[in-house]
């Protein structure tokens, strides 16, 4: 429910007001790190729409009504949310081709036919020109919610045609106290976690049940810094010890990627926006060291390195391709 969602009070009220006066937009663009909470608006905001038990004039959903109920447990039939295939790391033109014919269909049930994709940067080119012409004539019972990390991810000819519901990372006196209060966290983790999930609260809620990743996922970003002054042979000495096999490098992958995204972001001038707010000091440092060119090559070469891991490629080969673009040499 939108009246649940923890922090960015300024966007959340200003989307249950367009429902209050019923001016609502067909294509809403939801930005922010990771796991800030981008889906979990979209579906707040889709739930609020599609309540039956609102009274005219009010935006929040009632949180009970079947309407709601459906929307929550994700099996409203006017609520349709796009998912990238397991193997894959982009949306299907297909994918997108069904979409688009269900988009253009009356609602069944609800106010109106509402389709969520997620990372909208994982769509292909020619997925991209497909949505633009729905993006630019929706039929007037549809509305896409698309959730994209960065504007700077997405053509401007995307962005245009949306309205732009930004996310911010929450300030950690308030995302502590949501731990508190909902979770039943004890005040001191709460007030850990809000800092070390660089005020993303999807981050904190699940290290809530795995504390001992704080402490791990410290120690290993520091020593992935590290390797920024490693020679050549010992990246390659590097790569086997992180990389012996295909579950090792993913994790590895999945923790660097925030975080050289947030020295890339912080190199182009946009550090309000990092995931990792409590490694402020070492980011900075890395962004001002590299540059935003040699960072975003850096994010693009984990890019690459994912999908070949993905692939089956030797996850050794792969890190000692991928360590030998680390800046630094
Ligand atoms: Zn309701």
């Amino acid at each position: 429910m939108l009246s649940a969602f923890i922090g960015n009070g300024r966007t959340v009220g200003w989307l249950t007001r367009a429902i209050a006066v019923a001016q609502v937009s067909h294509a809403y663009l939801i930005t922010g790190p990771d796991q800030i909470g981008k889906r979990t608006l979209a579906l707040g905001f889709a739930q609020a729409i599609q309540c039956e038990g609102r009274a005219a004039g009010e935006g929040a959903a009632c949180g009970v009504c079947l309407a709601c109920r459906k929307v929550a447990h994700g099996n409203h039939p006017d609520v349709l949310t796009l998912a990238v295939p397991k193997d894959r790391q982009h949306y299907l033109i297909d994918q997108v081709r069904e979409i688009i014919d269900s988009i253009s269909l009356k609602p069944t049930e609800g106010q109106r036919r509402i389709i969520i994709v997620p990372d909208f940067e994982l769509m292909t080119l020619p997925g991209l020109q497909a949505s633009l012409k729905v993006l630019e004539e929706p039929p007037a019972t549809a509305m896409i919610l698309l959730t994209c990390a960065s504007v700077d991810l997405l053509l401007p000819t995307i962005i245009s045609r949306c309205q732009l519901a930004p996310l911010t990372p929450v300030a950690p006196a308030e995302l502590a106290a949501a731990l508190v209060g909902r979770y039943d966290c004890a005040p001191e983790l709460a007030r850990a976690l809000a800092i070390v999930s660089g005020g993303c609260p999807g981050w904190a809620i699940d290290a809530l049940d795995h504390p001992e990743a704080l402490e791990e996922r410290r120690a290993l970003l520091h020593e992935l810094a590290a390797l920024t002054r490693a020679t050549r042979a010992e990246r390659v000495t590097a790569a086997g010890k992180l990389a012996p096999n295909k579950e090792s490098a993913q994790r590895v992958i999945d923790l660097w990627l925030p975080w050289w995204r947030d020295v890339a972001l912080t190199a182009y001038g946009a550090p309000e926006i990092i995931r990792h707010a409590d490694e402020r000091a070492s980011i900075e440092a890395q962004a001002r060291a590299w540059g935003p060119a040699a960072a975003d090559r850096f994010v693009r070469a984990l890019l690459v390195a994912a999908e070949q891991l993905d692939q089956n490629a030797n996850p050794r080969l792969v890190f000692e391709v991928l360590l030998q673009s680390l800046p630094g040499l």
